[in-house]
């Protein structure tokens, strides 16, 4: 749910008139009473849709879209550089759109990262997934029986989600590596108890703008392969979480990696609705492949509803805050935050990354 009760109780308090579409929140056990009590009016879809300012988790459907009132404000995830067609469809409402996953990362917009509070949650549950399907513990056990090695998982991709996947892995007792193309993570995997995978990737490593992974060079993602291979064939799960804004996810694991898994094991494949980092990923299915489970699971987060639903919604009230004042919207479009969130407005593209990727698409 984009708020909880909680969250709709001081807003009201704060002079906002909420309305929430009913059972909207069963998925994650808040049900229509709370919303009620928390003093939200109770509405079907299409009033919801209707109204001055729409949250939403996720992006709407076209058909959601038209029934948005004309030159309304909407605050959901909208994937705008893989949404064309729904970035068109909110121009030709007029709609003023702010996409929770274009919050700028700034110190001051830590609270509004719903990006980070749902890949955190990711990283927790796809490592719970695969202990789940590996037949085997994660932790060294010594028992009268006999010991138990502990599992060995690997992690590609150390930001929000492989960082939490590496602490839960370790919580379990699992032997960890990782390898990240950006070599700053270095500290933070071995902090967390990992060990860190360095290649020399030269130039084509490091950071893009907002700390973001760079797509590697044809050359870098050889090196990068070979790296990979070396080290997947004695893992008993891996993790992948890589992703490159508004690009396929890159192909680590490919099929021969797969074949040389120890069978049994299993990969839990983070960045599926990228496409996917194996290249036997079905994305939102779980497969058996070359003796491997491999997960595509599309949206982890909502496995965790309750949780997941009140951390976004600390995220969303948090931006809320930021663009209203005594009840009313009061949009500054000078303010870094609410212009870098902004995707469109008057009929136009007004966030560059979306225009850039709408230009090539
Ligand atoms: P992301 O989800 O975009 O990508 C996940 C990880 O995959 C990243 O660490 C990226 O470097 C890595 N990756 C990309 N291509 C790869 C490849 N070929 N091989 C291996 N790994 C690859 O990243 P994210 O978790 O959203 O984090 C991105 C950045 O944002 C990080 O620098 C993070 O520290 C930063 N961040 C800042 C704030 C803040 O200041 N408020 C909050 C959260 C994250």
């Amino acid at each position: 749910m984009a708020l909880v009760p909680e969250a709709v109780a001081r807003l009201v308090k704060n002079g906002l008139a909420i309305a929430v579409e009913q059972d909207a929140g069963a998925g994650g056990f808040f049900d229509d009473d709370a919303y009620r009590s928390a003093g939200a009016e109770l509405v079907d879809a299409e009033q919801a849709l209707g109204a001055e300012c729409v949250l939403k988790v996720r992006k709407p459907s076209l058909d959601e879209t038209q029934r948005l009132r004309d030159a309304g404000v909407l605050i959901a995830t909208l994937q705008p550089l893989s949404s064309p067609d729904l970035i068109r469809a909110l121009c030709a409402k007029r709609t003023t759109s702010f996409s929770m996953d274009a919050i700028p990362r700034v110190t001051r917009a830590q609270p509004m990262d719903s990006l980070s509070s749902q890949s955190n949650i990711a990283g927790y549950k796809a490592v719970l997934l695969a202990a789940n399907s590996l037949p085997k513990f994660f932790p060294m056990l010594t028992t009268a029986a006999g010991t138990v090695t502990p599992a060995r998982v690997l992690v590609l991709g150390a930001g929000v989600a492989g960082l939490q996947a590496i602490a839960t892995a370790r919580r379990l007792g699992a032997v960890v590596e990782a390898f990240d193309t950006r070599p700053v993570v270095k500290e933070q995997v071995e902090s967390l108890g990992g060990r860190f995978l360095a290649i020399d990737l030269g130039e084509a490593g490091g950071e893009a703008a907002g700390g973001y992974a760079k797509e590697l060079s044809e050359e870098a993602h050889r090196k990068e392969q070979e790296l990979v291979a070396a080290h997947v064939k004695d893992a008993d799960a891996v993790i992948t979480t890589a992703l490159v804004p508004g690009r396929r996810a890159p192909i680590l694991v490919t099929a021969d990696m797969v074949r040389s898994m120890k069978p049994g094991s299993v990969i839990v494949d983070l960045a599926a609705e990228m496409g996917g980092n194996c290249e036997l990923t079905e994305p939102g299915q779980t497969v058996a492949r070359e003796g491997v489970t491999i997960h595509g699971e599309l949206d982890l987060p909502s496995t965790v509803a309750v949780h997941a639903s009140q951390l976004y919604s600390r995220n969303v009230s948090s931006f809320l805050a930021h663009i209203t004042q005594d009840g009313e919207l009061k949009l500054d479009f000078e303010d870094e935050i609410t212009k870098g969130t902004c995707i469109t407005r008057d009929g136009e593209i007004v966030h560059g990354p979306t225009r850039a990727a709408m230009g090539s698409a």
